[in-house]
């Protein structure tokens, strides 16, 4: 047994008890990093003389992230240490200063051991479009792991580090959770500071993280949220200690499913095995919430309103990517263009800074932000995200969150057919976690089961500002799915 397999609680107590140092733990994560690296690439740096480094330095034993190891999504900044945000225009950009997450991790005594891969700038969902190559599925290799914090989620999945960093847009963090039977959380908008996060599309982008149980994130999230004057949509401080709180208790706690998404009529011709499989487990998973006393109820929203989720996502995201990134000139960061006057230097270095997916999104984006277009085209986007998250928030006037699957399918194989984006599969199964972002609600995922040994789970979304409900819902479920600890190729721990 190695004590890295273990849990955040348990490692923190075999550190206080003397039985691992952190060198140990912090070297054998270093060990795992590398030798995995080949098969999985989880990370653009390993950053082992650093790592060495701080070892040396951490004092704050009363923290339970003390001497723990972790991994940082590729877009946060890391001071002397490359920021890639697995994009071209930014790789050899070595950042002055750490994003706010980073310094608090710092400051809890966890130690960094590298830099994970992502989807090009935050923007995609596969793991397939970083600069360095695409990222692996630890439970199956020819699967992808999902994105965009692909680097993060294998990390954890494969036991590299028991928790990583990540950033969620419009589910990138959950979704590949989902895809590796590990737990995702992106906490309410502004509750973890975005000081130093490459932006995407600011008024949906989340930093959260990824562990292997509700307790380890709560810890985590306890470290590294909280007010930040450097970030002008930080919230207060909630002063709650999320970890010391989870206590499992959900008896009378009211959920709702939506049923246009449940309703296996509107996916016909649509439906194979893994579909089937993904409603029999949700069956399962309500069944074990009224068991822990919940109450689980079927709710009704507009089917038009949830299928202009995607396009709705799409729509405000590239706007705001395109605005986001047009400091990305090689001028302030990344390599410098070529060009006798600072037009042609700029043209010269985003046209081969930037791959073709991302370059769509901007024109997708500058497209809508054109004059003619910002009305009809940016602003009612606009209008439908409102309309959907007034339609959840009046529901959360009866109820303290909703679930649904997090996924139609276990993660898909690298050869397959792409999906149809205009399928009701996609549209409703595929793209509702984008709703979490909309209205900068609470959202966590966590495995529920698996189909063939490839894994799958649950969404649970819940009012802003509740982010204990909805850990709490969690901790409670997860008690009772199985799956809890797993590691891919290991015995649960
Ligand atoms: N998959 C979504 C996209 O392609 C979400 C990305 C994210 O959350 N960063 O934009």
């Amino acid at each position: 047994m190695s004590y890295l397999d273990l849990s955040i609680e348990k490692m923190h107590e075999a550190i206080i008890n003397e039985k691992v140092t952190p060198e140990e733990l912090v070297k054998e994560s270093l060990q795992r990093a590398k030798d995995y690296q080949g098969e999985y690439n989880s990370f653009v740096t390993i950053t082992e003389k650093e790592a060495l480094g701080e070892l040396t330095k951490i004092e704050n034993k009363d923290s339970y992230l003390y001497g723990i190891p972790c991994a940082i999504k590729d877009n946060l900044s890391t001071k002397g240490i490359l920021t890639t945000a697995s994009s071209n225009i930014l790789k050899d950009y070595i950042p002055c200063f750490d994003a706010t997450v980073v310094s608090k991790l710092k400051e809890s005594g966890s130690i960094s051991i590298g830099k994970t891969v992502l989807d090009e700038l935050a923007m995609g969902g596969t793991g397939t479009t970083g600069h360095t190559g695409i990222v692996r599925n630890p439970w199956n290799k020819e699967r992808l792991i999902g994105g965009s914090s692909a680097g993060s989620c294998a990390a954890v999945a494969s036991g590299i580090v028991p928790f990583a960093i990540g950033s969620d847009t419009g589910d990138s963090i959950r979704k590949p959770a989902i895809y590796g039977g590990i737990v995702g959380f992106k906490p309410t908008y502004g509750r973890i500071s975005r000081f130093g996060l490459f932006p995407f599309a600011c008024s949906l982008d989340h930093v959260g993280c990824f562990a292997r149980n509700v307790k380890d994130i709560a810890y985590v999230v306890d470290a590294i949220k909280g007010h930040d004057d450097k970030d002008m949509t930080s919230l207060e401080n909630d002063n709650v200690k999320y970890s010391a709180r989870l206590d499992g208790n959900v008896k009378g706690k009211k959920v709702f499913y939506i049923k246009e998404i449940m309703d296996i009529n509107n996916y016909e011709g649509e439906i194979d095995k893994e579909l089937e499989e993904v409603f029999k487990n949700f069956e399962s998973v309500k069944e074990k919430c009224r068991e822990l006393g919940m109450e689980v109820c079927e709710e009704s929203i507009d089917i038009r309103l949830l299928k202009a989720i995607f396009s709705t996502y799409m729509t405000i995201s590239c706007a705001e990517a395109t605005s986001n990134n047009s400091n990305l000139t090689g001028i302030q960061f990344g390599p410098r263009g070529e060009g006798k006057n600072i037009e042609e230097i700029m043209f010269d270095a985003r046209t081969k800074g930037f791959s073709e997916l991302i370059k769509r999104r901007f024109v997708l984006g500058s497209y809508v932000l054109q004059k003619e277009n910002q009305e009809k085209l940016f602003l009612n986007a606009g209008r439908i995200r409102r309309m959907i998250v007034d339609k959840i928030n009046q529901l959360f006037e009866k109820y303290d969150a909703f679930i649904l699957p997090g996924s139609s399918s276990t993660a898909p194989e690298f050869q397959s057919e792409n999906i149809d984006k205009l399928s009701n599969r996609y549209l409703l199964l595929e793209n509702h976690m984008a709703i979490g972002n909309f209205g900068g609600m609470p959202s966590i995922t966590i495995p529920s089961g698996k189909i063939d040994n490839m894994p799958i789970g649950i969404c649970i979304t819940g009012r802003a500002k509740d982010d204990l409900n909805v850990l709490n819902i969690a901790y409670a479920l997860e008690n009772v799915l199985g799956c809890k600890g797993q590691i891919a190729g290991k015995e649960n721990k």
